[in-house]
């Protein structure tokens, strides 16, 4: 069986088609839950960008899980939030900026490093924090600072705009509901789906320290609950944007490089929206799936880093549907960040992860639950094959 350096979707088994079983009965039991709560403040959220006309318009599984997200993320940062200063969390975002814009990124790295465990990772040791709007601009500047939760961050911007027309007693209490469900689900989630995770905090344990002034610290440290988010906000997002992206005229799926048989022999070439494949290698898991793009008409890219995905196509209006192959902590962002871009956005898990960047010395190929992603690509209906790639 593969080494587990953090999660793994095969869990106790040979495959991860149980993960999948048992995501989806999860994610739905989170919904409803999260529905019988906090409808009140979904609905007044829903109608006030209706009325408003200016944003455009999530399903509502997705507010709800933004809700969800809202609390996760503020029980996990907030302590640290509130100890970043203004002027260092402004050049934080800076850095962010023209790491996106893929400016001296060598340089920014090696700086963000260093500011990263400096002034993002303190904590203030104080147990409880007020829940007040000031705190919670405040976790949206550590989180826009971080350069992790760009996405994300918008996202909550627009729950930070509603609220600040509401009642400030009113805004107060959805925060304090938004934690209450995020450590509902925290606990909830370790007891369901915590057997797919069971590595992490050792893994945490084990590098922290080592990755200290390092710029992938606080990706490689994130904690166990993000994991679980990200998990089901995956599954979440794939049924709500599922029927637009069946729609679209194109599909294309996108693999990390750490899915390649050979890393430093590959003989993938460059092209303008990723690299394509060769066929170098008999049984590369890419060749496989790029095989398969051709008998079934979707293209498939190399993608060097998450954050180079999409990054050179813009305006596509929902014409083309993407398929994003990439470890739990990228699922959630990539979403938004395709959705944002004009794509009708799809994921599949890595059934772990491995890549020499962040997470083993050496690099371990990674693979996926090939019957996952045909059924994502519409290939083969739910009740059909076993393969694995
Ligand atoms: S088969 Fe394709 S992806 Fe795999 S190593 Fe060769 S060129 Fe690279």
């Amino acid at each position: 069986m593969m080494e587990t350096i953090t999660y793994s979707l095969h869990g106790n088994n040979a495959t991860s088609d149980q993960y999948y079983t048992h995501i989806n009965a999860f994610s739905r039991i989170i919904h409803e839950k999260n529905s019988r709560q906090n409808a009140l403040y979904i609905n007044q959220y829903s109608r006030y960008f209706a009325e408003k006309k200016t944003e455009e318009c999530m399903p509502k599984e997705i507010i709800y899980f933004e809700f969800l997200m809202m609390g996760v993320l503020w029980n996990t940062y907030i302590h640290k939030a509130i100890e970043l200063n203004s002027l260092s969390g402004h050049v934080l975002k800076k850095m962010v900026f023209l790491r996106e814009q893929n400016r001296f990124k060598g340089v920014i790295d090696f700086f963000r490093g260093i500011f990263g465990t400096a002034f993002l990772l303190k904590k203030r040791q104080q147990k409880e924090i007020e829940f007040s709007m000031e705190h919670f601009r405040q976790l949206i500047h550590w989180l826009k600072a971080s350069g992790e939760f760009t996405y994300e961050a918008e996202r909550i911007e627009t729950w930070e705009e509603f609220m600040t027309c509401l009642p400030k007693r009113k805004a107060e209490k959805l925060l304090m509901r938004a934690s209450t469900i995020g450590q509902w689900f925290k606990d909830e989630s370790n007891h369901v789906i915590g057997k797919y995770t069971s590595h992490v905090n050792a893994f945490i344990r084990k590098n922290d320290e080592k990755m200290k002034w390092q710029e992938h610290r606080l990706f490689c440290t994130r904690s166990r609950v993000e994991y679980h988010l990200n998990m089901v906000g995956a599954e979440i997002m794939n049924r709500a944007f599922r029927e637009n992206f069946l729609k679209t005229k194109e599909k294309r799926v996108l693999l990390p490089i750490c899915m390649r048989a050979q890393s430093e022999a590959c003989k993938a070439h460059k092209s303008q929206e990723g690299y394509r494949c060769t066929g170098c290698t008999e049984e590369c898991s890419v060749r496989h799936i790029t095989l398969l793009g051709r008998q079934h008409g979707f293209k498939v890219f190399i993608i060097p880093h998450a954050s180079t995905a999409f990054s050179k196509l813009t305006g596509n209006d929902g014409q083309i549907g993407i398929v994003g192959i990439a470890c739990v902590l990228n699922l959630v962002s990539g979403g938004y960040k395709a959705k944002a871009l004009g794509f009708e956005p799809q994921c599949v898990l890595l059934d772990y992860c491995g890549c020499k960047k962040h997470w083993h010395e050496h690099g371990l190929t990674t693979s996926i639950n090939l019957e996952g992603l045909k059924r994502i690509l519409g290939v083969i209906s739910d009740h059909q094959s076993n393969d694995k790639v």
